[in-house]
């Protein structure tokens, strides 16, 4: 792995009095996925933004390869905007060439390019169709073409799994995955999580602004902590409340996610889950990604209560 690298170095930004990035730090390795993860209004946009230059920091600086990033460079990066950017009436194939050929690429070169990432994204039969006539996963096909048909040298997308179906999100996932293999530096940002855990190589969760919990996605798990699986089909609601060191995470037919503290005795819980009746499944797992930011997140709802601040709207 080359290393190569997008830096995002205390970046902040306001908008009027709503602070929407404050200090935000991480950097993004050529080889590597990166999953910008974070609730509505976290700052993970305005982030986007701002390493494409679409807007600009009020303090703060992007480095590609150690050298602050410049609209040739920009040039360079491949995006997936939030608010898709394609023309509704221009037709696919049309489209992506012309995309290709504003970022330099020779006619010839312009429709290979349109032709291979169009039949790779599975939207070949529609590349005589104009956009507005597909569906919008399709369209979202056509959006990552479209980011991808100039050969950028590195990758920057906005919720690009949002609404896609499962085969359009294993095609999208194949093609991240490749073009990290050949060392693009990827950085998209997601609400699914599980997605996230599979696909990165690092996660970034983003709370206010600022970045609070960056690794990769085991370090963040172990982080989390451990958590027991009990499925004990007759127990009622709240059979494991007040055994010392245990929280109860989720409860839902019979089957209950409890964490548990340094030094809980599991044992302890075996015995209330037996008493209750048969224990079908009994297991330890780490903390998933999903826990860790809810645990984050409900941080960041608590503080944002205390401190009379949030989300004021876009
Ligand atoms: P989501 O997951 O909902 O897309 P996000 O993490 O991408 O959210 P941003 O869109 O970057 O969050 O927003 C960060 C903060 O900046 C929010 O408080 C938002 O209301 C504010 N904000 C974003 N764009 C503008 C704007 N054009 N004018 C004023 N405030 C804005």
């Amino acid at each position: 792995m080359s290393d190569r690298r997008l830096e995002v170095d205390r970046v902040s930004k306001r908008y009027g009095d709503t602070v929407a990035l404050d200090s935000m730090a991480f950097d993004v390795r050529a080889g590597e996925i990166f999953g910008f993860v974070g609730s509505n209004g976290a700052g993970k946009t305005t982030t986007m933004r701002i390493i494409l230059g679409v807007l600009a920091a009020d303090a703060g600086e992007v480095r590609w390869d150690g050298a602050p990033v410049t609209l040739e460079t920009r040039s360079r990066i491949g995006y997936m905007p939030e608010e898709r950017g394609l023309y509704p009436r221009m037709k696919v194939g049309e489209q992506l060439e012309y995309l290709a050929r504003l970022h330099g690429l020779t006619k010839p070169d312009a429709a290979a390019a349109a032709r291979s990432w169009a039949e790779r994204l599975g939207v070949e039969g529609r590349f005589g169709d104009e956009v507005q006539k597909l569906s919008l996963g399709n369209q979202q096909r056509v959006q990552l073409a479209a980011a991808l048909v100039h050969h950028p040298e590195i990758l920057v997308l906005d919720e690009p799994f949002s609404g896609l179906d499962p085969v359009a999100v294993d095609v999208m996932s194949e093609v991240l995955k490749e073009k990290c293999a050949e060392g693009t530096p990827v950085i998209f940002s997601s609400h699914q999580l599980e997605l996230v855990e599979r696909l990165c190589d690092r996660v970034g969760i983003v709370r206010a602004g600022s970045m609070v919990a960056c690794d990769t996605v085991d370090a963040l798990r172990a982080e989390g902590g451990e958590e027991l699986v009990v499925h004990a089909p007759q127990a009622r609601d709240g059979w494991a409340a007040g055994i010392p060191g245990v929280t109860v995470r989720g409860e839902e037919a019979g089957r209950t996610v409890l964490a548990l503290e340094d030094g809980a005795d599991d044992q302890a819980v075996l015995a209330a889950a037996l008493a209750t009746g048969p224990v079908r499944e009994f297991a330890r797992r780490r903390s998933s990604l999903t826990e860790l930011f809810r645990h984050v997140v409900s941080t960041e709802a608590t503080e944002a209560k205390q401190s009379g601040t949030g989300e004021h709207g876009k």
